[in-house]
């Protein structure tokens, strides 16, 4: 393992983590990334990539592999559950591009993933290494893994996921907490739909439950479906779960032929806890740095979790490269104060599941721009 003392240790090779590493290199900052997981595991699910999102991956050079890879939907549209009534519908497509700079996509979540690990330097992740402590001495921060190994670090970012154990040392243990409601997760062949077109993206709604509908694949060749339905325990100890198409039919009883039509196609479907935390009162002490779940896990009811991760890299190195590398204090606090703000809005309007809905200007969310954002100043000067 490395001997010497790396700059900057990312635990975590998610979303978030990998896009910290990706500007952290092209910035000319040294980044290792260290993933618990044995290697890179592929999830049946896709994810949106809005064009606030895109932005940052044309920072990072690999927009045109994401447009290849994803699907382009023309609209976004917004339908009663039992009806079917189209309730509000948006335009994308070049409209997208036209008026926020940059497309906005369905894609794959393996593929986006893929991409992200592709983009980092050869060697850069480590894979196979929980953290499972850490000490930060001042003058650098140890991590200890649980296959016994160790490494030094001047800055460690904690991308780790919603249970981080960085969030944990820097706050005391405290488990997330279930919000009350499970998404369904599905993917499956355009070809087994039979006799019902989807569109191409699209969120069908009722009192309190939801389906989100999509390609995931530039040929329309995949559907992907994600649900938000009530479901009043969870075990916190217990991750996803299977599902089945019985669930789905008691679930979704007395909705529109259409969502009859995808239970019908769907070959295996699993259910995930929705689990988040209030706002933390701090991202960062000393030598350690939070970014994404591990500090703001929320609903996924926006579709702006990982866009969330995403952003935060992108302002935290923003935010290392304004002040200097070695005056890591400024920018830990440049970046919380720049970040917190839209990552509670988010949070907030995912847990009341409104976007879209019935209409609205998307613009706050889409059209920010992370690397031209005008930066407020940190807290402390604004407390001076
Ligand atoms: C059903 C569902 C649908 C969603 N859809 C969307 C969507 O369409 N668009 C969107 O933007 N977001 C979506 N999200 C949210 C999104 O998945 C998360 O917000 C996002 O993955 C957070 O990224 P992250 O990098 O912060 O954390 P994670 O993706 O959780 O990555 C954390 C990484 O850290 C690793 N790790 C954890 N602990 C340790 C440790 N001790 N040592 C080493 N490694 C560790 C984990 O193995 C993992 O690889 C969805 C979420 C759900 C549940």
């Amino acid at each position: 393992m490395l001997k010497r003392k790396i700059r900057i240790a990312v635990v975590g090779g998610g979303l978030g983590g990998l896009a910290a590493a990706r500007l952290l290199q092209k910035a000319g900052i040294e980044a290792r990334v260290f993933e618990q997981a044995p290697s890179f595991q592929r999830l049946g699910a896709g994810i949106h990539i809005s064009p606030n999102v895109m932005r940052v991956m044309q920072g990072m050079g690999i927009e045109k592999q994401l447009e290849a890879a994803g699907a382009h939907p023309d609209r976004w549209r917004s339908r009663d559950g039992l009806t079917g009534e189209v309730m509000f519908e948006m335009a994308l497509g070049a409209h997208a591009v036209e008026r926020f700079g940059a497309s906005y996509l369905t894609v794959r979540r393996g593929d986006f993933h893929a991409l992200m690990l592709e983009s980092v330097k050869p060697e850069t992740v480590h894979f196979g290494k929980r953290l499972v402590d850490l000490d930060d001495t001042g003058s650098s921060v140890h991590l200890s893994f649980d296959d016994g190994s160790a490494v030094e670090a001047e800055i460690v970012i904690g991308a780790d996921g919603i249970n981080s154990k960085i969030r944990e040392k820097l706050l005391g243990p405290g488990r997330p907490t279930y919000t009350g409601d499970i998404a369904h997760r599905a993917m499956f062949a355009t070809k087994d739909l039979k006799g019902f077109t989807i569109d191409e993206v699209s969120k069908w709604w009722s009192g309190d439950r939801h389906i989100v509908v999509y390609y995931v694949d530039r040929n329309k060749d995949e559907i992907y479906y994600v649900t938000g339905v009530p479901q009043t325990t969870w075990d916190p100890a217990q991750g996803w779960l299977p599902s089945s198409r019985d669930e789905m039919r008691e679930a979704f009883a007395g909705w529109h032929p259409g969502i009859q039509a995808l239970i019908d196609a769907t070959r295996e479907v699993t259910k995930w806890p929705l689990m988040d935390r209030d706002p933390l009162p701090l991202w960062s002490r000393g030598r350690l740095v939070l970014l994404g779940d591990a500090c703001h896990p929320m609903k996924p009811h926006m579709a702006q979790g990982a866009g969330m991760a995403i952003e935060d890299a992108a302002m935290l190195v923003r935010c290392l490269q304004e002040t200097g590398f070695d005056d890591y204090a400024t920018a830990f606090n440049l970046y919380e104060s720049n970040r917190s703000e839209r990552a509670s809005r988010v949070q907030r309007v995912s847990k009341n599941n409104t976007w879209l809905r019935y209409g609205e200007d998307p613009s706050w969310c889409f059209g920010y721009d992370v690397f031209k954002v005008p930066l407020v100043a940190p807290k402390a000067s604004i407390e001076v």
